[in-house]
Parts: C-alpha cells; sequence; structure tokens
C-alpha cells in the first residue's frame, strides 16, 4: 500500500457545530495523520478558485457563497491510501445518501453544507495541497 497525501477540509458548517475535534480524532484512529493545518477564512476569489471545476454548474454559486460563510479548516492528512481512505471516512456527497458512521452522515445537514471536502484522487490531492500548502508547512512526527 502507497503512503500518500490528500487534502482535507472541514466547511464552515463543521466549524459553527463544533466538531472540528471530533472529525479530527476520525481521521487519526483510521491511519490519516495531519501533517499541516491551518484555520482560514477564505477569500471569494480562493474558493471560486479551489471550486473551479465547478464554475459552470448550477450550485457554484450557492457552493462559494457557503464556503466563504465562516472559517475553514484546511488540513494536509498522510497515511496510507489517503485518498480513498478519507473519501471512505467522508461518506457520500448528499449525507442522505452517506452511509451510517461516516462523517456526513453523522454532522451533516445537507447536499450544500456537508461539513467536508476532501480530494478525490491522487493528482488532484497533489493540486488541492499546492493550492493551500507550501511544501516548507508540512511536518513529519
Ligand atoms: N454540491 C452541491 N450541490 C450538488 C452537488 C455538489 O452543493 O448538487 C456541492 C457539495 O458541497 C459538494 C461540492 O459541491 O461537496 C463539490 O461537489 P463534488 O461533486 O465534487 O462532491 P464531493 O467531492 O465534495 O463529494
Amino acid at each position: 500500500m502507497a503512503i500518500e497525501r490528500t487534502l482535507s477540509i472541514i466547511k464552515p458548517d463543521g466549524l459553527k457545530k463544533h466538531v472540528i475535534g471530533k472529525i479530527i480524532s476520525r481521521f487519526e484512529e483510521k491511519g490519516l495523520t495531519p501533517v499541516a493545518i491551518r484555520l482560514q477564512q477564505l477569500s471569494q476569489k480562493e474558493a471560486e478558485g479551489f471550486y473551479a471545476v465547478h464554475s459552470a454548474r448550477g450550485f457554484f454559486k450557492d457552493l462559494v457563497a457557503f464556503m466563504i460563510s465562516g472559517p475553514v479548516v484546511l488540513m494536509v492528512l498522510e497515511g496510507e491510501n489517503a485518498v480513498l481512505a478519507n473519501r471512505d471516512l467522508m461518506g457520500a456527497t448528499d449525507p442522505k445518501k452517506a452511509e451510517k458512521g461516516t462523517i456526513r452522515a453523522d454532522f451533516a445537514d445537507s447536499i450544500d453544507a456537508n461539513t467536508v471536502h476532501g480530494s478525490d484522487s491522487l493528482e488532484n490531492a497533489k493540486n488541492e495541497i499546492a493550492y493551500f500548502f507550501r511544501e516548507t508547512e508540512t511536518q513529519k512526527y
């Protein structure tokens, strides 16, 4: 199995619900180690750039507005098969369809406010990590 890195974001609803710790515990318990963490208020430009792939979709404007409605937690998670392992922990995009015990099933209210983002491929993970973090901001322990 390969050691990978993936980008995780705890979205504004997760912060407003005060479940940062619970979510990070789930990552750590499954061997996903945060090697960089930052609390940040995204600007509109940053959120639009991050979700540029969705810019033609009907939900884009609302998605950007939601992502800047409060601060987020940006994290680089490292571990075996981190990209897929994180997606498994997150659950389906729509929390109503997410499996019991996943982060979205347990904490998310709706497809718009779905508590976490996670890179969906290794290639996207590399680009998304580089969008927010310099290599020197990641730590080894
Ligand atoms: N999204 C939405 N409405 C939709 C589909 C997606 O609001 O019908 C939002 C949702 O917050 C999702 C994000 O857009 O997390 C990115 O969509 P994607 O399909 O990449 O889902 P994800 O990878 O986050 O599960």
